[in-house]
């Protein structure tokens, strides 16, 4: 059975009609980061090596080609991301991060799902990924693509052609073609990482963030229901503090043991132009930052209200726990 994208009306950019402010963010690395440059990257050859390794083996290129990967071919250690001299970890990759966990955690209720599946729904997957996510992502392949263009399944947004002027909650929240998202994510900054380099398999270099190093850096969001907020914690890894549970992020997080890492919430700033929120028995101004101890409480019961609301159309999935599974199963 195909599921049918639930859309509705993005909530307005131009009013104030909700909680409006921002969050500060702490990203801990527990056990090494690397986020890449996206910078071209270059392979060293050993001249000698490969002239032997193509006269050996001649026009039968992809033998030649799997003996350099083995005997000639080492690659250039791979930079960290970085801007103004500091490692960091760019917003884009971190709403990458938190959206395709909330994708992966709503499933379908009668027949209807509210997520489009933009992050999660692409592309190839190694086993891993697939072992971790499986049930859901056979659920998101349930989702209908249009056939003559296969990338084009998320949402749309063009209200000059009237039916295109609905998408989907993620969309709404994290933003798709022609429409900005309500949260807004900055560069993740490392200001004391000191980075090291660091050797994987198939001679893999890269530039790693230790464990222990911290990435500080704002979410900010606009017209949010409570719920909705208590949606980008959950999408976080956090659940009933504010301190998240260890989650994947960056390169080789599925095949070494690396890219493990704790989203940890330092402060809740609502602006003064937006409307109280209240959840539970907390009430917080506009105006009004939120420390220790009440921001353990408000994370809780805003993440409990995000469940409560959502009800079974979203599981929280251990990511990190099911790797170990399904590294053990091997
Ligand atoms: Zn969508």
């Amino acid at each position: 059975m195909e599921l049918e994208v639930i859309q509705a009306e993005p909530k307005s950019r131009a009013r104030i009609e909700g909680i409006c402010g921002s969050l500060e963010i702490l990203i801990k690395v527990s056990k090494g980061l690397h986020v890449g440059s996206g910078k071209k990257t270059f392979l060293k050859i050993e001249e000698d090596k490969l002239k032997a390794t193509v006269e050996k083996y001649g026009e039968r290129s992809e033998r030649a080609i799997e003996a350099l990967m083995f005997l000639g071919l080492t690659q250039d250690i791979l930079p960290f991301c970085e801007s103004g001299g500091r490692p960091v970890i760019p917003g884009s990759s971190v709403k990458g991060n938190v959206r395709a966990r909330l994708e992966l955690s709503f499933r379908g209720k009668g027949g209807k799902v509210r997520s489009c599946f933009v992050d999660a729904g692409r592309g190839r997957r190694s086993w891993r990924h697939e072992g971790i996510w499986g049930e859901r992502i056979r659920e998101i392949r349930k989702v209908p693509v249009e056939r003559d263009k296969k990338e084009e399944r998320q949402c749309q947004f063009k209200p000059e052609s009237r039916e295109l002027n609905k998408v989907c909650l993620l969309c709404d929240l994290f933003g798709t073609t022609g429409l900005m998202g309500r949260l807004g994510f900055s560069d993740f900054i490392g200001d004391s990482v000191q980075l090291e380099d660091r050797e994987f398999s198939y001679g893999m270099k890269l530039m790693v963030a230790p464990d222990e190093s911290v990435f500080k850096g704002k979410v900010t969001f606009l017209n949010l229901q409570p719920e909705e907020l208590g949606l980008l914690l959950l999408g976080m890894g956090l659940e009933k503090e504010r301190t998240g549970r260890l989650v994947l992020m960056g390169r080789l997080k599925y095949r070494e043991p690396i890219g493990k890492i704790k989203y940890h919430v330092e402060s809740l700033y609502l602006s003064p132009l937006s409307t109280p929120l209240n959840v539970g028995k907390i009430t917080v101004q506009p105006g009004q930052s939120v420390n220790t101890p009440i921001l353990d409480q408000l994370v809780f019961q805003l993440i409990s209200l995000a469940k409560s609301k959502f009800g079974d159309e979203i599981e929280v999935i251990d990511e990190v726990k099911r790797l170990d599974q399904i590294q053990l199963r091997r």
